[in-house]
């Protein structure tokens, strides 16, 4: 391949994969499929602390909430988008020795990632802070391995918080329908890792 063509095959890349990605996802989803959820949808807006802590105060700690406030419609889910929205700083770290951390104070949040890390890993570590950050104490930092199933509680739960947003239960149905059920395939749509989706479509009684 001449270095032309190399330059322009590694530059156009990633711009072919989100086309792909994105035609793929139309396919799927002809029409939003977003459930309307019951219960309360509304929140007050506090003029000094960030929407995370907001929402955080008044109970709104579902990952379902988070996709109908940001009319999250069809995979993959924006979870850097989602960050920002909410007012969560996130911090891009070398070689920190884990791929992610997070730590909070009553009116700040902060994430830190491991720069080199897959983007599919990378996506799962923020939604998984992000997880710590609506379910457990304030104050604390987290710091966080690899992602594995079957850790401790506090673990298991933002991994569950994670998974919920990534892949949700009413998004994965509907595309289990039209991919069949293929993992690789339904593992690029979401933007997860293939061990990632496995895990989720077992949780959710789908293998
Ligand atoms: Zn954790």
């Amino acid at each position: 391949m001449s270095r032309l063509r190399q330059i322009l095959w590694f530059s156009l890349r990633p711009m072919v994969q989100l086309w792909e990605r994105w035609i793929e996802s139309c396919q799927v989803y002809g029409r939003p499929h977003r459930p309307k959820l019951s219960g309360d949808y509304m929140y007050i807006q506090s003029p000094t602390l960030p929407l995370w802590r907001s929402l955080r105060a008044q109970g709104q700690i579902n990952p379902d909430y988070l996709l109908s406030l940001f009319s999250v419609h069809f995979p993959p889910v924006d979870v850097h988008g989602i960050a920002r929205q909410l007012g969560v700083i996130v911090h891009h770290v070398s070689n920190p020795g884990w791929s992610g951390a997070v730590s909070s104070t009553d009116t700040r949040a902060e994430v830190w990632l491991a720069v080199g890390d897959r983007p599919v890993r990378e996506r799962f570590t923020l939604a998984h802070e992000l997880g710590h950050l609506f379910l457990h104490p304030l104050g604390v930092a987290y710091r966080d391995a690899h992602y594995e199933p079957g850790t401790s509680t506090i673990e298991a739960q933002a991994n569950n918080f994670a998974a919920s947003l990534l892949m949700p239960d009413w998004m994965v149905r509907v595309a289990m329908q039209s991919t069949g059920g293929d993992v690789q395939r339904l593992a690029r749509l979401f933007d997860v890792s293939e061990s990632a989706m496995k895990y989720r479509l077992v949780n959710l009684g789908l293998r």
